[in-house]
């Protein structure tokens, strides 16, 4: 019945279609780490043997240096739907702001070359608060759930199903937030991160073991890091493991969803990335989290499919968030006058060695800061103290030895270079800003109020 409803809609909306486009559809794996892909991108564990699976069988593309343009959700996503860097979109915080007229959302460039839109998402950050919704036909937030994939893919079910049986060509953002932490404890669980029992039942996870003054899952991991508790080693490898348990079951997830692309046909006529937003720590530099801009955050996994690759590819190329607007236009011949900070991906494919230069914005402690990846190093800029961390990535590629100190010469060199190109992004910004107001504050709807409060956002 509900799908005979959705369908319904749809013809309505926008009438029988028989030209055949191309369908572009937009995969975020909310907090999966980059090494969760296991040999793909150079890990010893592979957490998501389904995405390994498509990568052979649909012969992807998989870029093993991707990065974030922050390390945590807001930005990144904005950066991914407009092409833009965070310090141009400026969309930084969800409370802050609102997009220009002059930067449009890749579903408002689809919706006006006559795609369907549909965003189905399950983070209550990327509301209509931020302007997410901006270009979507349909818009549909999944909140309050346990497990949040269950309820999208049966939108999916519905809403992609009938654009595939009314021919009408789709642009689809399809978002799963199981990897990150359980923000409330729902229906009881008290763990960190959820996976259901039978993914977890070999390791050693007593009644409380996750719990401290009454609170326990994503709240608990907060306890520890604001009063410093300490923990042994044991208990931070437990944590990062039950985290890695749900990116599992995130991953049996998605084969469902191939399942349905696969029935639908969508792998032979659509393009399709996959990414994440960013990672997750467990304590490399302290935290736990997603709270600071490190390596274990910024990089992220990213996966390109079309059905014309004749083999799967590994890309050691640097690639970012704001390269996957201009590659969804690269790919259907699409032109729109507007001066993105990212690269088609496929202009970047045959080249190995792309010099580029890889900036996001960092929001530590209330303390706005900026990261710089200019291979092979890493470069962490405060503006208040005017000084950087230095990381080589070759050499130290999880971030554990600052070099500024040691190599000052350099140090010095990239530190002019990553103000030079801030400053050139705060110019391209102002400009396209205009009048435009930056600083404007909302108001939310109860429920996402408390949303965001228990993901400690407010
Ligand atoms: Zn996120």
């Amino acid at each position: 019945m509900r799908r005979k409803v959705v369908l319904l809609f749809l013809v309505l909306l926008f009438g029988c279609r028989s030209e055949i486009k191309k369908n572009v559809i937009l995969i975020s794996l909310d907090t999966v780490r980059r090494d969760c892909w296991g040999e793909l991108v150079g890990s010893p564990r592979l957490d998501m043997p389904n995405i390994k699976r498509i990568f052979e069988e649909r012969k992807g593309i998989v870029f093993r240096n991707a990065f974030s343009t922050a390390h945590y959700s807001v930005p990144s996503h904005m950066s991914a739907f407009t092409g833009m860097s965070s310090i141009v979109h400026s969309i930084l915080e969800v409370k802050v702001g609102a997009l220009p007229p002059s930067i449009p959302t890749i579903a408002e460039i689809l919706k006006s070359k006559g795609y369907t839109t549909i965003a189905i998402h399950s983070n209550a950050l990327l509301g209509r608060e931020g302007g997410f919704h901006k270009g979507f036909d349909v818009f549909i937030p999944i909140r309050f759930k346990l497990v949040p994939s269950e309820a999208i893919l049966e939108e999916v079910s519905n809403y992609l199903g009938a654009a595939v049986e009314e021919k009408v060509p789709f642009f689809a953002f399809i978002h799963f937030m199981d990897a990150h932490s359980d923000p409330q404890g729902r229906d009881g669980n008290t763990l960190p991160y959820y996976s259901p029992p039978s993914y977890r039942k070999d390791l050693p996870i007593k009644e409380g073991t996750f719990c401290r003054y009454n609170r326990c899952a994503d709240s608990w991991l907060r306890l520890v890091r604001e009063e410093a508790i300490p923990l042994k080693p044991e208990k931070v490898e437990l944590v990062e493991e039950i985290y890695r348990r749900g990116v599992r079951f995130l991953d049996s997830q998605l084969a469902k969803l191939f399942d349905l692309f696969e029935k639908w046909n969508l792998f032979s006529n659509s393009i399709i990335i996959i990414f994440s937003d960013h990672g997750e720590e467990f304590k490399e530099h302290k935290y736990f989290g997603h709270s600071q801009p490190f390596i274990e955050t910024i990089a992220i996994p990213m996966m390109l499919i079309t059905p014309d690759n004749d083999a799967p590819k590994i890309v050691d190329t640097p690639v970012w968030l704001p390269d996957i607007v201009p590659t969804f236009l690269d790919y259907l011949g699409l032109q729109y006058p507007v001066a993105f900070d990212g690269l088609s991906l496929f202009s970047l494919l045959s080249k190995n060695q792309v010099k580029r230069k890889i900036v996001g914005t960092a929001h530590v402690y209330n303390r706005w800061s900026f990261f710089i990846i200019d291979f092979p190093y890493s470069v962490k800029y405060d503006p208040r103290t005017d000084r950087v961390k230095v990381f080589n990535l070759m050499k130290d590629p999880k971030e554990l030895h600052d070099i500024a100190e040691i190599d000052k010469r350099n140090a010095a060199m990239l530190k002019n270079s990553v103000k030079e190109e801030l400053i050139r992004l705060m110019i391209k910004r102002d400009r396209i800003y205009g009048a435009w107001p930056r600083a404007r504050f909302y108001s939310f709807d109860r429920d996402v109020e408390e949303e965001l409060k228990a993901l400690g956002y407010l």
